[in-house]
């Protein structure tokens, strides 16, 4: 499998018409369509069977990531020449629905350590930086690193941050707390948003790299969630943390623009598990639907509940064409902040009423572990919060919206 990744990487760069003109949204070309299956594959056989277990027992899939790191499944956007796989991120979007399909929590862990750790670090990172922070492990699924801009007084308002970092001769010295932080128990390192001007408000933010474990950081207790549950979520708490100086991420006061640019890309991402969880779900109801008989014939002959399927199939197939869409255009340089936000809320929302559907579907049998109707339902919910709430989504859509109309009339 390994080795057809590095032919699809091959094939792909040889292949970006699709993406420049985003002519036909129908079918994908051929190379991401080879990725998809092998992905569907490595799903099936490696992820799903175990998904409900790790999720039962709060266990991070340190072996699958391991295994996806070798297909080049942990820094798929990152260029051959630094180690990483050197696909697009259609191909990125493409492979997180599939992985997310056979377990959330998995598909989590690939987006945090694919977007919100590489992607800050690959846009913005020194040669010198590099060595350490973009080192083949981080790249092979060995290590994994994660993000820290939420904290416990400020989410959405992420340029509210209070946590300082203060200039002391070679070093920076960090304090504060940043709260729900993805992957924390088991990284090797973090990208940190801490303000180093006040007066500045958001202009003050600066950016971090931060090895883990490092003195001076500790984390907070593995919060006990609805869903994702195989993956860690806790605090970090920074009490008089020193780093050297040259730790600092881009230029000073930098931060929130990096932030903000990582999570427009981030949303694609999350856009892609939401899929993963809304495909999932459709799918087992499918299946249930037919196999299940009541009132002499299965339960797909019933015209309610065709129109449940036939609901949650247009609502994937149209928050799969905004998620394609808002890759194509990053693939093809246009500005694609409003097409993230509404893949994101399309893709999301998709997650929440399929997995709901589903659990509708199969009656009781939706309602108990036994089948895995219940974990997409869990699942599906942290998607409308994650990397900017469904409201947060609408506000940047509308936004972008009424921009563009200001721009073609006098408004
Ligand atoms: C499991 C999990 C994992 C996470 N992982 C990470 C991570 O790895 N790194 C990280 O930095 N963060 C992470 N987060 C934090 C996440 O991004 C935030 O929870 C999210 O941005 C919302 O912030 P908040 O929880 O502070 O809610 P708030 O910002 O307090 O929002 C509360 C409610 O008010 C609404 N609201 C807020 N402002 C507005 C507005 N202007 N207009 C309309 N409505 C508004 C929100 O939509 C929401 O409904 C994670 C969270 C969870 C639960």
């Amino acid at each position: 499998m390994a080795a057809l990744i590095r032919v699809v990487s091959r094939l792909a760069r040889t292949n970006r018409g699709w993406s420049r003109g985003v002519a036909s949204l129908a079918d994908l070309p051929e190379t991401h369509d080879m990725l998809r299956k092998t992905c569907r594959d490595f799903a099936d056989n490696e992820l799903k069977p175990i998904a409900g277990d790790l999720d039962r027992e709060h266990r991070f899939p340190t072996e699958q990531i391991k295994m996806m790191g070798e297909l080049g499944l942990m820094a798929i956007d990152v260029s051959e020449t630094k180690g990483g796989t050197g696909l697009d991120y259609l191909a990125y979007a493409v492979a997180l629905e599939e992985i997310s399909r056979g377990c959330a929590s998995t598909g989590c862990i690939m987006s945090v350590n694919n977007s919100l750790y590489l992607g800050p670090v690959k846009n913005w990172s020194t040669e010198l930086q590099q060595e350490t922070f973009m080192h083949k492990d981080f790249l092979d699924g060995s290590k994994v690193g994660c993000f820290a801009l939420s904290e416990p007084g400020n989410g959405s308002d992420a340029g509210a941050a209070s946590t300082v970092a203060r200039l002391e001769g070679d070093h920076w010295v960090l304090n504060g707390t940043k709260a729900w932080i993805t992957n924390s128990y088991e990284a090797s390192a973090t990208v940190v948003f801490a303000t180093t001007d006040k007066g500045l408000k958001h202009r003050g933010i600066s950016a971090f790299l931060v090895p883990m474990p490092t003195e001076g950081l500790t984390l907070g207790k593995k919060e006990d969630k609805l869903g994702i549950r195989a993956t860690s979520t806790a605090y970090l708490i920074f009490e008089d943390c020193k780093i050297p100086r040259e730790n600092l991420l881009g230029q000073e006061g930098m931060g929130f623009k990096i932030a903000m640019q990582t999570l427009d890309a981030g949303r694609i991402g999350i856009a892609s598990q939401g899929l993963g969880i809304a495909q999932a779900s459709l799918e087992l109801a499918v299946d249930y639907a037919m196999k299940r008989e009541a009132f002499g014939s299965p339960i797909a002959k019933l015209q309610t509940v065709q129109n449940k399927l036939a609901d949650m199939h247009m609502s994937v197939e149209s928050a799969r064409l905004l998620t394609w869409k808002a890759a194509a255009y990053k693939d093809a340089g246009k500005n694609y902040i409003k097409e993230a936000a509404m893949a994101k809320l399309a893709a999301s929302e998709a997650a929440t009423f399929c997995a709901h559907q589903c659990i509708q579907v199969l009656g009781g049998m939706g309602y108990v572990t036994d089948m895995p109707a219940e974990r997409y339902y869990r699942d599906a919910r942290i998607t409308e919060i994650y990397e900017g709430t469904s409201e947060v989504q609408r506000l940047v859509i509308a936004g972008r919206l009424l921009k563009e109309y200001a721009d073609i009339t006098s408004w």
